[in-house]
């Protein structure tokens, strides 16, 4: 049996690999490829069954470092990504959305845009890849959300109000290490608007990117629980894109779930972005939050596509190879499934 439990992934940035504007390279989610880390192919042979696929708008990429303030008075150096305007998101999010139709059309079958949990279990019978349409960071939106309701209708069910940089609804968490999440004001009063608005169409908040204080505004607003779709544990990794223990015992508390990250950057004890990395860090991050939390808040969020992976994992077909390792530490059949799809089939359904 071994590895051989499908696999729901909390985060991927396959469409921005695949659908970029102004670019037609779909073909290369079809047939099997070398570069990136999910196509067609490598997904069945990974038992990846689907997940959380990213919407993510690139905007004029002007990042920088510089030292920024965090809420307790210490500085840092940070990556601090740059605003992008509304009309730009909106222009990408339109590309991204007709080229994933024609990806899906092309792919005759093989993978569904997915809107109720029976979608994901339909998928689940069918072995057909499960698409969760996910917006990180919603610039597209206007601030008095008059265009969520369509965004709901056309198939979003997931967002995280911000990327790692600032919108009119929330401020994300530049790149720094070693660093707290802690950094900047929270939630604006149309990001509390946007909370309250996801909660009654029933679209999930992701809170990775999110910083400290949008965290706990958001936390306390929600009826719903509390996400995090692709983070690590900060007590192991201090980067700011992962969560401190109150955070993740605030998850815990509302019945949510954390999809643990797989980037080199966020798992390392040291942080540094090398792939030489042993997948028993990413076993390590599961271990920790498993201890802190309880296996039903335990989930899987690749960042396949997006992030820099141990070379030891690769791609999704490496998958089953984490599955197998974490069977050695110790962890059950029942944990495992939980852990691989349970949890975000829970979570989905509330
Ligand atoms: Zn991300």
């Amino acid at each position: 049996m071994s590895g051989s439990i499908p696999i729901l992934d909390g985060h991927n940035d396959t469409l921005t690999r695949v659908c970029p504007p102004d670019e037609q390279p779909r073909h290369a989610f079809l047939r099997r490829d070398t570069k990136g880390h999910i196509d067609l192919p490598r997904a069945h042979e990974g038992n990846l069954a689907g997940g959380f696929f990213a919407v993510f708008v690139e905007g004029e990429d002007k990042s920088e470092r510089r030292m920024v303030t965090a809420n307790d008075g210490t500085q840092v150096e940070a990556l601090c990504p740059e605003p992008v305007e509304r009309d730009l998101a909106r222009t990408q999010l339109e590309s991204v959305l007709r080229q994933m139709a024609e990806l899906f059309n092309e792919a005759d079958g093989a993978i569904r845009l997915v809107r109720t949990v029976q979608d994901i279990e339909g998928c689940l019978a069918d072995e057909v890849i499960a698409c969760i349409l996910h917006y990180e960071g919603v610039e597209m939106l206007r601030e008095d959300l008059s265009d969520l309701e369509s965004e709901y209708h056309r198939g979003l069910r997931s967002l995280g109000p911000v990327w790692s940089r600032s919108n009119a609804f929330a401020h994300g968490v530049p790149f720094g290490f070693p660093c707290t999440p802690d950094i900047g004001p929270g939630l604006t009063e149309a990001g509390r608007e946007l909370v309250r608005r996801c909660n009654d169409l029933g679209i999930m908040l992701d809170v990775s990117h999110l910083n400290y204080r949008g965290f706990m505004d958001l936390a306390e607003l929600t009826t719903a629980p509390v996400v995090a779709t692709h983070c690590g544990v900060h007590a192991i990794c201090a980067s700011t894109r992962n969560l401190l223990d109150d955070q993740l015992t605030i998850i815990k508390e509302t019945n949510g779930l954390v999809g643990v990250n797989f980037h080199v950057g966020f798992l390392r004890p040291d942080g540094t972005e090398n792939a030489d990395t042993p997948l028993g860090v990413i076993a390590d991050h599961l271990d920790y939050m498993v201890e802190h939390m309880g296996i039903e808040h335990v989930a899987l969020g690749s960042d396949f596509d997006g992030a820099k992976m141990p070379d030891e994992l690769g791609d999704c077909t490496g998958l089953p190879k984490l599955v197998d390792l974490l069977r050695d530490r110790g962890w059950s059949e029942d944990s495992l499934i939980a852990m691989a799809h349970g949890n975000w089939l829970r979570v989905l359904g509330e």
